[in-house]
């Protein structure tokens, strides 16, 4: 299997080779030449397997140039019961992402597949601690190291530190806005104690901390000097990850490769739901994609209209579903070049557009850079938008009405899928965080707190480290350079 750039760079490296990196060199994102395809028969083998016996079985068809063998373990180290061990009572954490069915009526069916069972509580551990294994094993193939700077407002920041702590050849600094986290973010990523985990906590705001790490990722030279790396949400190798729980959530929730299930999914880089896409073009019998999005619908606007319109950071609003507060979706371009037919040269005019004239238009009418709008509908998706009423709304109705209680981000995935039900498929919604990480939305909403998984109940008073530096570039580098030693 060898993978190519969005944007028609002419080399087609293998699975190995794109792991460690990020964009491709002509700014593209990498995608297989071809969509590896599952069979019938293949999906029913499938359908008996642990979690990570599925994982492996997805892994083999992209990481080819991986022993089998050594995925095979890489894949059980990574989906153990252990690892996934809290999940709610009544669930069964073996399942590694159960389901549990909400509504069930007028030939409907609304069930949540639960994703957030990993150590930081949010979705975003099924893929980063696989990527944590991969990344140990291939730069122990290779004797070298990696040193992950990153910048977070809460979910990815944490789930990074949960995968690469303690990790042989790897280090991580983590840039974060001072006193600008939640009580219960800033105890999960402070209260790490493992010597290769670097919390830097800014004086300043978010985009301060990112644009430190854009003006890192600009000096080519200090980067190969450093050996820097990313795991953003554009890494190839954490959208494979996210490809397996698709085929789980339909095999769940299916006894027959005749039936179709729809998935709504909470959006933001676009991450999560174009791995549903994948799934789709391998062959996963999926009927509708739903992108739900919250105030910030960027996306929620292109499949309405056919226009990609990104907003300036002035126009993001900061919401009450926080991770999915984004101005531009990164994986997004993903989509594009499937939809534009693999045409690489017009992608990259349609992105480079996106960077000189804020955005593109599909529509068709005069002007417009194309008329691809009207193809989406064969791809299955759909979107809708939810906002803090909806999201309160919401929260409320699923505990009064099924006893449970979900988060901000799943809530609006909950809102618009009730919106696109089609009688008789059944309709999976990713439970993408547990709602103990967003409780001053759940008190506003419910009047009380969330409940806790057990061993979070004290967090916020655990030994904590990390080091307040000022927001400038040259005083946090000089900060990793003095712990690489390099
Ligand atoms: C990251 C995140 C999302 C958005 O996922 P994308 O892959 O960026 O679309 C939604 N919900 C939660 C809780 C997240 O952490």
């Amino acid at each position: 299997m060898q993978y190519v750039s969005t944007r028609g760079h002419s080399a087609t490296p293998s699975f190995s080779e794109i792991l460690l990196g990020g964009l491709a060199p002509d700014g593209g994102l990498y995608l297989p030449q071809q969509y590896p395809q599952v069979s019938g028969a293949e999906l029913d083998q499938w359908r008996s397997l642990s979690y990570a016996d599925l994982a492996y079985q997805v892994l083999r068809k992209f990481a080819t140039d991986i022993p089998e063998s050594d995925l095979k373990a890489l894949a059980h180290k990574t989906y153990g019961a252990d690892v996934y061990c809290n999940a709610r009572s009544g669930d069964d954490a073996s399942q590694i992402t159960p389901l549990r069915t909400l509504e069930h009526k007028d030939g409907n069916k609304l069930v949540l597949q639960a994703l957030s069972n990993g150590p930081t509580l949010a979705f975003k551990d099924m893929a980063m601690q696989l990527l944590g294994n991969l990344f140990e094993y291939a730069l122990a193939r290779k004797g070298a190291e990696l040193n992950i700077v990153g910048a977070t407002s809460g979910d990815t920041g944490s789930a990074a530190e949960y995968a690469m702590r303690g990790k042989q050849g790897i280090r991580v600094f983590m840039l974060s806005p001072h006193r600008k986290m939640s009580a219960f973010q800033t105890a999960q990523m402070f209260s790490l104690q493992d010597p290769n985990i670097f919390n830097i906590a800014v004086e300043g705001v978010f985009d301060d901390c990112q644009d430190i790490v854009k003006a890192i990722s600009n000096d080519l030279d200090y980067k190969a000097a450093q050996k820097i790396g990313t795991v953003n949400s554009i890494n190839w190798a954490r959208v494979v990850a996210q490809v397996v729980y698709y085929f789980r959530g339909y095999l769940a929730a299916t006894d027959s490769n005749d039936q179709k299930v729809s998935f709504t999914v909470p959006s933001g880089n676009f991450g999560n739901i174009c791995a549903g896409h994948i799934a789709r073009m391998m062959g996963l019998p999926i009927d509708k994609l739903v992108v739900a999005t919250n105030e910030n619908d960027v996306l929620d606007e292109f499949f309405r209209t056919g226009v990609y319109r990104v907003r300036k950071s002035a126009e993001t609003y900061h919401t009450s579903s926080p991770s999915m507060d984004i101005s531009k979706a990164s994986n997004f371009e993903r989509f594009v070049y499937d939809l534009l037919g693999r045409d690489s040269v017009r992608v990259k005019a349609l992105f480079d557009k996106v960077e000189n004239a804020g955005g593109f238009d599909l529509t068709g009418k005069p002007g417009s850079d194309g008329d691809e709008f009207a193809s989406v509908i064969k791809y299955g998706f759909a979107s809708g938008r939810s906002t803090h009423d909806d999201r309160l709304a919401t929260i409320r109705f699923v505990q009064e009405n099924y006893g449970i209680t979900v988060d901000t981000h799943t809530a609006d995935g909950i809102k618009v899928a009730r919106e696109n039900l089609t009688p008789g498929v059944t309709m999976i919604v990713l439970e993408t965080a547990l709602p103990a990480k967003f409780n001053e939305t759940i008190r506003e909403a419910l009047g009380r707190d969330a409940d806790r998984p057990a061993g979070f109940e004290n967090i916020e008073s655990l030994a904590q480290r990390f080091e307040v530096m000022p927001a400038q570039a040259d005083r946090i580098k000089a900060y990793v350079a003095q712990h690489t030693g390099l």
